[in-house]
């Protein structure tokens, strides 16, 4: 319990130097304690020293976690792969969205968020660095995507996620969190009015700072908080 809330000050305290060192407010910006492989007396632990936003991985894991931890007012956040087939369980779950990136995943959000009667926020996951390995949309195709799903009227659409390469090593990443905040006002000049583009979700445990200063408004960290993953 002690480590987690001392960890949680620290993160805080990063945060808001990072903020302030850029001229930004500190409350723009929002820590996503990324819980994925946390147990839930860990979470809880976490929530009860603070916490109010968590980011979860897989579907199931979250499932078990926010049925045990329903009682607690916090905001769950999907920041893992999502497929197709796991997006009618997702929708019930989820606040918000961190990782669509197809329009085939958009659609079928879409469908599940109109059958619950919901309007589910998401942000579009851009691969801005281009590896074949990673998920996410390529940036060239992003104001499109945007487009499209713009007309989907059960998806509202918040800005963009990235996941850089060689993340946590903070001078490498500085471009790739540029890039996004580039695209993102690009987007956000070109984009249809349904479109939100407000949130750049970026930045983990060892690169958050840069991230914030790059523009970050939801910074996603796990590790710097509950301690290393098994
Ligand atoms: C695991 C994970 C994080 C947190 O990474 P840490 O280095 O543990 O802070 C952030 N974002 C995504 C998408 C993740 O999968």
């Amino acid at each position: 319990m002690e480590d987690i809330k001392d960890a949680l000050t620290d993160i805080r305290e990063r945060m808001r130097r990072a903020a302030v060192a850029c001229h930004r407010d500190p409350d723009s910006v929002k820590l996503v304690a990324v819980t994925k492989t946390v147990s839930t007396e860990r979470v809880l632990e976490g929530i009860q020293a603070g916490i109010s936003i968590l980011g979860e991985n897989y579907v199931q894991e979250a499932q078990k976690k926010i049925e045990a931890l329903k009682s607690y007012p916090v905001s769950w956040h999907f920041i893992g792969h999502l497929q197709s087939n796991k997006a009618r369980h997702a929708i019930g779950l989820f606040d918000l969205i961190h990782s669509v990136d197809s329009f085939k995943l958009a659609k079928e959000l879409d469908k599940r968020a109109k059958a619950a009667a919901k309007i589910q926020k998401i942000l579009i996951q851009v691969n801005i660095s281009g590896e074949e390995t990673k998920s996410g949309i390529d940036p060239v195709q992003t104001l499109q995507l945007v487009r499209d799903i713009g007309a989907l009227e059960h998806l509202s659409v918040r800005g963009l996620m990235t996941m850089p390469p060689f993340f946590n090593a903070p001078e490498r990443v500085q471009p790739y969190f540029r890039a996004l905040k580039e695209l993102q006002n690009r987007i956000r000049e070109a984009a249809p009015p349904t479109v939100m583009m407000e949130e750049l979700s970026m930045g983990m445990s060892g690169d958050f700072e840069t991230a914030v200063q790059e523009g970050a408004t939801l910074v996603r960290i796990g590790t710097s908080i509950f301690g290393r993953r098994s």
